[in-house]
């Protein structure tokens, strides 16, 4: 792919300016809502290589993205992660106009320094609950200290934190207020995100969902929330509530299909790369990277996920009961 490759735009119209990268599968949490306890995890031999997570990166910014997100798995439990990182740092005003992160906070405290000093200026860190026992239940681990340590790690070397949540019927659902309060207090910017139905987990989906419809419904009961105008470029809509004078992000998937400005790409830590976070279209990169001429295969591949992209995810849980929509776990795209 060379520098004035053309811009990677699909079928429907839409150019890619976003790149999720998932570096590993593996995580330290077991998140009720992500994956089973007894999650099995990849064959390390499958995983790409520092150097083709590199080499892929380079490839898309040559295509036009401006913007990758490091995800995972949990990104912070691969080892080289700080020099991977470091390495793609140095695009940034040289093709990349952001690199960030998305990690559950767990080993951040000891990462932080070494992520701003890479460029990374805005991380997403994620947060389901304030209430210990309800972590420990919630992640079936004991680690929200941790997590707050990092928190707070990554506020202090000079990173824009935004906390996520996803809102779960009847589990972290009366929690939210608070969740969002100390966020703002913190000065954080929180997003809450519907349950998306991926991968079997050991819980019944459908148990699981909660429209935030119905969340905003009932923090209007006691706050003041306005419609904001502010974009990302993402599928997240904004609120501005004057009580906490914080920013609430709220991600629909299901109660509200965003897909029409979809502007991204996500690659699994095997180099598999999915055109839509719903669909079972994909295309493999590893097999591209790992061939005779790489340049061509890849350029080959990219163009097959322009014209498979489809128009849009059907998270709709009503016919499809608790059978998830997508057997692969959020784990292996990274959201
Ligand atoms: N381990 C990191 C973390 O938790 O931030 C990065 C990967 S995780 C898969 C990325 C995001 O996906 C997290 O915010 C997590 O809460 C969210 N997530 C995981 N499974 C989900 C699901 N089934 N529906 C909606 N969001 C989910
Ligand atoms: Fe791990 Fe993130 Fe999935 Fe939780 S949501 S199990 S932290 S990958």
């Amino acid at each position: 792919m060379g520098a004035r490759a053309a811009p990677l735009i699909d079928t429907f119209k839409r150019q890619i300016s976003y790149l999720r990268l998932s570096v590993t599968d593996r995580c330290d949490l077991r998140c009720t809502y992500c994956m089973p306890e007894a999650m099995r995890f990849l064959p390390r031999k499958d995983v790409l290589s520092l150097e083709e997570l590199y080499d892929l990166a380079n490839g898309f910014i040559e295509r036009g993205v401006t913007k990758i997100r490091i995800t995972g798995g949990e990104p912070l439990v691969r080892r080289d992660i700080a020099d991977l990182v470091t390495a793609l740092g140095k695009r940034i005003g040289n093709g990349l106009d952001e690199l960030t992160l998305t990690t559950n906070g767990t080993q951040l405290a000891k990462h932080a320094d070494a992520l701003a000093k890479a460029g990374i200026r805005r991380i997403n860190v994620s947060l389901d609950t304030l209430d210990e026992e309800l972590f420990a239940k919630l992640t079936r681990r004991d680690a929200l200290p941790q997590v707050l340590e990092g928190i707070s790690a990554a506020k202090d070397a000079g990173m824009k934190v935004k906390l996520n949540a996803v809102a779960l019927k009847g589990v972290n659902e009366g929690e939210l207020p608070d969740l969002i309060a100390w966020g703002h207090a913190q000065g954080h910017e929180v997003t809450l995100i519907e349950v998306m139905p991926l991968g079997d987990i050991e819980e019944d989906r459908l148990d699981q969902f909660l429209s935030l419809a119905h969340v905003r419904g009932r923090l209007e009961q006691s706050w003041t929330l306005t419609e904001s105008d502010h974009r990302t470029g993402g599928p997240a809509r904004y609120v501005d509530i004057a009580e906490t004078g914080g920013r609430l992000g709220l991600i629909t998937p299901l109660s509200g299909n965003f897909c029409a400005g979809c502007n991204r790409l996500r690659v699994t830590a095997t180099g598999q790369l999915y055109p839509c976070l719903g669909g079972a279209e994909r295309v493999d990169l590893r097999a591209a990277l790992r061939s005779n001429d790489p340049q061509r295969n890849l350029a080959d591949a990219l163009a097959q996920a322009m014209m498979i992209k489809p128009e849009k995810h059907d998270f709709r849980m009503e016919e499809r009961g608790a059978q998830p929509a997508q057997p692969r776990h959020m784990s292996m795209t990274g959201g």
